[in-house]
């Protein structure tokens, strides 16, 4: 069974003026549908075949072997799967109860976890992915990686469950923000879908 592009819940130009409708179609069917193919061709016929992505990312960077093609693009087809599904203009919900606590408890407010955020997905150097993780004990983290990494990668300096992730490569912001990292960061506020980051917290702690 091939990894399948997934469809999005919503329109391209959905999320204007945040994220522009040009922006979301490359990132979508070009970049995503690039890293779906090249996963899918990494791992015909090896003994990852038929292994769900989070098994084959969780498996990597063991021994000292690097599949550096199964990395990049593992890493692509799970952090985009991720990213379009904590973003939606439609149902937003809002930051509330167990998260709202957490993030309260571990980062001393709203304010200050979208600072922290803000500050570790304007300071990744180049392409890279911001995240908010949370723990098996409830406890979260935020942390940025390098190229397509994740923190459900070993060895990479950051642990724990992504619940929320940035798409900091320029290809996810520079049509219509340019340089403006900051800028894109600020928007990327406007349109997460609270619910789904509720809902990956959960799973991740209720074991
Ligand atoms: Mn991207």
């Amino acid at each position: 069974m091939a990894f399948e592009l997934p469809k999005l819940g919503y329109a391209y130009d959905a999320l204007e003026p945040h994220i522009d409708a040009k922006t979301m179609e490359i990132h979508h069917s070009k970049h995503h549908q690039g890293y779906t193919n090249k996963l899918n061709a990494a791992v015909e016929g090896t003994d990852l075949e038929g292994v769900s992505i989070e098994d084959i990312l969780a498996s990597l960077n063991k021994e000292g072997q690097v599949n550096w093609a199964v990395r990049n693009n593992g890493g692509g087809y799970y952090n985009h799967c991720l990213f379009w599904e904590i973003l939606n203009p439609n149902d937003q919900g809002s930051l509330s109860g167990s998260l709202l606590n957490a993030i309260e408890k571990n980062f001393g407010g709203v304010d200050s976890f979208k600072a922290q955020f803000a500050k570790a997905a304007a300071t990744q150097f180049g392409s890279g992915w911001a995240w908010l993780c949370v723990h098996q004990d409830g406890s979260l983290e935020i942390c940025s990686t390098p190229n397509q990494d994740n923190p459900l990668m070993s060895g990479i300096g950051c642990g724990g469950t992504p619940i929320l992730g940035l798409d900091v490569w320029e290809h996810a912001y520079y049509l219509n923000y340019q340089n403006r990292r900051p800028d894109y960061i600020e928007a990327f506020f406007s349109v997460i879908n609270w619910n789904e980051v509720q809902k990956r917290y959960d799973t991740a702690t209720k074991n």
